[in-house]
């Protein structure tokens, strides 16, 4: 399983607190290449062998010239067994898809699988974001990337937005299901601290929407993804029978990856490491053999509590074939009684092998987390 991480985006979106910048052409060429170098020093540690599953996600890949992507490609096909691969997955803004730019991407015969940042199909809301593309593109986009032969497409959208009307958000999801995407990721919107918006929101310039509207914004998204058919297999994910991301559902099964970039992450089973956050800092060290990230070994209860709080987010939840070695020694005398407390609150059920979370669980999978986790 591998990600590769591509910082870069032409502005920045309000709402957006993630690592990027606007990056000349002569960075990307350079960063591409330390990117294909962090592949080549870091091809033998232990991700899951043969690949199954790979993720170009940023910033936005898309913004890179195919040429660029296809340095990356060959780089991967060299390194990697992908005689197993599953899933290529890449992430895109809307104004790149192109049906020029969609031709010569699928001319690698890489991808299988396009996620797309649409947001809102609404004009007010694009403009309350900042977002580079219009509400035609967005549409536009999804049929090019149908045209140009991927079938596995996703789109992003965001719900709770400052002055969206729940009618807005219903025109929002009647135009998405009226278009051929197969899997669909909604998120309410948050205030990431140090955004555009959480300024402006800290300025009293904006006003975020009620906690009430967010959650019948939620209620209708659950409703129409059942009548067009798209199943909730995690709190913010949907799809078509057989669609799920197999890329995200293995990071929530804690498989390891190999997160390869500027700010990237990567797991190992046992420890967490992260690149620097800046592509001329990472670009330097990586061509001069310097150090250019951190890392942390998780601790049995640090392992357990990441576990919980994934789990709990995912329709499936709690395996209990899959906890930790620790939830052993707590099991009964602290997880038992706490799981019994939340399925006496209706917020879980039990099977022989799961611990799942109800409807109204789902909603509060982050409040329930915190009951079952355990204190260092
Ligand atoms: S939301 Fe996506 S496109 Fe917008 S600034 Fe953040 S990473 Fe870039």
């Amino acid at each position: 399983m591998i990600y590769i991480h591509i910082p870069y985006c032409h502005h920045k979106c309000t709402y957006c607190a993630f690592y990027s910048n606007a990056g000349r052409r002569e960075e990307q060429q350079a960063y591409v290449d330390a990117v294909c170098e962090e592949l080549r020093q870091r091809s033998g540690e232990q991700s899951d062998h043969p690949i199954r599953t790979i993720y170009f996600g940023g910033g936005t890949p898309t913004l890179l010239p195919v040429e660029l992507l296809s340095k990356i490609v060959s780089t991967l096909r060299n390194l990697f067994d992908l005689t197993q691969l599953e899933e290529a997955t890449i992430e895109a803004n809307p104004e790149n898809l192109t049906s020029e730019y969609l031709e010569e991407l699928a001319g690698l015969h890489f991808f299988n699988r396009i996620s797309i940042g649409i947001q809102s199909f609404n004009a007010s809301d694009l403009k309350i974001f900042n977002r580079a593309h219009t509400p035609s593109q967005a549409i536009d986009a999804i049929r090019n990337t149908l045209q140009a032969g991927f079938q596995n497409i996703s789109a992003d959208l965001i719900y709770g937005i400052p002055g969206q009307s729940i009618s807005i958000w219903k025109e929002n999801l009647q135009q998405i299901f009226s278009l051929p995407v197969t899997h669909l990721s909604c998120y309410a919107l948050s205030l990431e601290p140090q955004s555009i918006l959480w300024r402006q929101v800290a300025a009293g310039k904006i006003s975020m929407s009620d906690e009430e509207d967010v959650l019948e914004a939620y209620e209708l998204l659950l409703q129409e993804a059942t009548a067009n058919d798209f199943a909730q297999y995690e709190i913010s994910n949907f799809c078509k029978p057989g669609m799920q991301s197999r890329h995200n559902s293995r990071y929530w099964n804690r498989t390891p990856y190999l997160g390869i970039g500027a700010a990237a992450h990567s797991f190992d089973g046992k420890c967490r490491r992260w690149n620097v956050a800046d592509t001329r800092h990472y670009i330097h060290s990586i061509s001069n053999n310097e150090s250019y990230y951190e890392s942390e070994r998780l601790t049995e209860i640090q392992s357990f509590n990441e576990y919980i709080m994934t789990a709990l987010r995912t329709t499936v939840g709690i395996d209990k074939s899959a906890l930790p070695p620790i939830a052993a020694r707590i099991f009964d005398k602290q997880f038992r009684p706490a799981v019994e407390q939340q399925i006496q609150l209706g917020l879980l059920t039990e099977s022989a092998t799961h611990i799942i979370p109800t409807h109204d669980g789902l909603l509060q999978a982050d409040g329930i987390a915190t009951k079952l986790m355990v204190d260092e």
